[in-house]
């Protein structure tokens, strides 16, 4: 039956597809006991449903085929015997028929029977595959339970798959996106989580907060994820498909005609160029950010070269992939980001450090590059010999003083004269710039300034540590809110230091691509932008619809804004432009 589900969309876009639980819901076994005339339609259902495992299990051994290990192709194998197995087929039938148990009441019991029978044997080998009749009768009950109609069924088997989980970690997103991923719907996380970062990357419509999604959603059932709204519909009826075709049709409306912005230059009414930078971690990013016509890379993440592995990526390595994307933007500006890691991902990078029990507060970023010279020379020599292919800014995460800035310094200059000494080209003069997401850092920016070439604000991230409020707990998802006004007042002042110090700063934070607050950070003087490539053509988009001088007129109201109400005032004042002459509201001092 068609129900709705709630959530917060953290990737916009809609999908319909076949639910995937990361983590089933218990299956229940109906125990009550069957009237004789339905003895010969639950052995039918049954029937189906072992046959639906076993097509399964066939299609899995497909996909795998060549991907995987030999021993799993074996495993698959000897749970597809067993579901062939003769025996345990006319056992289950006799309990049906004898018994007048219903089908899952059978698996279970049969399933007990088995495991027992493994459990006495001597052999520890055998004794533990037990484990493999328990999977096998737990994918006849997973078929079992599904109770999708012929139709909705017929629909699900051509469309792709969308993952219902707790949260989900980022790489299992990219995992999961190689094979036929269209959406996520998350129980908990975070609109600010990497995660989310990484689904808005790969045009996934991704949904947080949906608090009952476990417990209502089946896997195969047919899903209508609907990331404008933020909400799921289970068992979409023909009007929900009509919506979604409608979405369709409308997106790929919208999608012609920014696609018409791709080569139009990032202009506002009066005349003012602005400059939209991509953020990039992936090689598709970069092509994108080309396509669209972006002013260069502002962010290159290099923590995704690091993570899922178990030895760190040598000087080699790391140089071919930054020399590939400074050769994607093909003579546009490069801003590599230097290793942002902490002791909770510290692992999966081949890293090992002590449990911290403040990630967060801990040895993160570029106290954690301090710590490892090697690890963070390595890092530095390969930026250094890509930088002899095209433009290459180096910029430095976690920075909270200026003197972690001069340390960094000396080493690249240290890196620079090893690499001259070894025969490398190599490029005076490189940009070394500060993540301003400390606030530390951006109350004494003057300070950080002296020691910097340039800055990029990471809202994402101050916004975490001036609110106290981590990123990634959607509990305070209300807290966490970019429209603080101590947050504001903050990249405010960041932005007027570093004009006045006569150096480039940007904002790279997830706000800056939202082009909902396109308008408050360019009344807070921003004209670098850097923004995930999906979100150029949206944000140019705005700009063009947009007075710098009359939005820079709001300035000094909004850094003295005391509330997020008087904020959004503001906003809702800026969201409009025709109003923007009228004089700011008397509810600001
Ligand atoms: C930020 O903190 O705003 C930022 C851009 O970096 P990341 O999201 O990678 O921490
Ligand atoms: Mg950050």
């Amino acid at each position: 039956m068609r129900r709705v589900l709630t959530g917060t969309s953290a990737a916009r876009g809609m999908a319909l597809g076949r639910a995937r639980l990361v983590q089933p819901s218990q299956i229940s076994i109906d125990h009550r006991p069957l009237p004789d005339g339905e003895v010969e339609v639950e052995v039918e259902r049954l029937h189906s449903a072992m046959q639906a495992a076993r097509d399964e299990l066939r299609e899995l051994r497909g996909k795998l085929q060549d991907t995987l290990p030999r021993e799993v192709g074996e495993f698959i194998d000897a749970h597809a015997l067993l579901l062939n197995d003769e025996e345990l087929q006319h056992g289950l039938d006799r309990l049906i028929r004898e018994r007048n148990l219903r089908a899952s009441a059978a698996l279970k019991a049969e399933g007990d029977r088995l495991g027992e029978v493994f459990e006495a044997m001597d052999d520890p080998y055998l004794r533990s595959r037990r484990e493999d009749v328990d999977q096998v009768i737990s994918r006849v009950l997973a078929a079992l339970h599904r109770q999708t109609s012929r139709e909705e069924r017929k629909i699900a088997s051509r469309s792709g798959q969308i993952l219902v989980a707790d949260t989900i970690a980022p790489a299992d997103m990219a995992h999961y996106s190689g094979h036929g991923l269209l959406g996520v719907i998350g129980v908990a996380g975070s609109t600010y989580s990497h995660s989310a970062i990484l689904a808005r990357s790969l045009n996934l419509p991704m949904l947080v907060g949906t608090t009952e999604a476990l417990s209502s959603i089946s896997d195969e059932d047919l899903v209508l994820l609907d990331g404008e709204n933020g909400e799921v519909v289970v068992h979409p009826t023909a009007q929900d498909l009509a919506r979604y075709r409608a979405w369709q049709k409308e997106a790929a409306r919208e999608g012609r005609r920014l696609a018409a912005l791709a080569t139009a230059p990032t202009r506002t009414v009066d005349e003012v160029d602005i400059r939209l930078f991509a953020n990039a971690e992936l090689p598709a990013d970069v092509a994108q950010a080309r396509a669209l016509g972006a002013s260069g890379v502002g962010l290159y993440r290099t923590e995704f070269l690091f993570l899922r592995r178990k030895t760190l990526p040598d000087e080699d390595e790391q140089f071919a992939a930054y020399r590939d994307l400074v050769l994607g933007m093909g003579g546009l500006p490069v801003t590599i980001r230097t290793l942002d890691l902490g002791a909770d991902k510290a692992d999966s990078a081949g890293l090992s450090l002590r449990g911290e029990d403040n990630p967060a507060l801990g040895v993160r970023g570029v106290r954690l590059s301090l710590r490892y010279p090697a690890v963070f020379a390595t890092q530095m020599r390969a930026i250094l010999r890509a930088a002899a292919y095209g433009p290459v800014r180096i910029l430095v995460p976690m920075i909270t003083q200026a003197e972690e800035m001069q340390a960094v310094r000396t080493l690249m200059e240290l890196c620079a004269r090893e690499l001259a000494h070894d025969g490398h080209e190599t490029v005076d003069g490189l940009e070394l710039g500060a993540m301003i997401e400390v606030p530390a850092a951006a109350i004494s920016v003057h300070a950080i300034l002296e020691a910097a070439d340039f800055l990029a604000i990471g809202t994402n991230d101050l916004a975490q540590y001036v609110l106290a409020a981590d990123r990634n707990n959607d509990a305070l998802g209300t807290l966490y809110d970019p429209l603080q006004p101590a947050l504001l007042r903050l990249i405010g002042h960041v932005i007027h230091a570093s004009h006045r110090a006569g150096k480039p700063v940007s904002l790279c934070g997830e706000i800056a691509g939202d082009e909902a607050f396109t308008a408050l950070l360019m009344a807070l003087g921003l004209t670098d932008f850097s923004m995930h490539p999906g979100q150029l053509l949206r944000v140019r988009d705005r700009i063009s619809g947009l007075d710098r001088k009359r939005l820079l007129s709001l300035r000094s109201s909004l850094m003295r804004a005391h509330t997020r109400e008087q904020v959004e005032a503001l906003l809702d004042g800026l969201a409009e432009p025709k109003r923007l002459a009228e004089p700011c509201p008397d509810t600001l001092d």
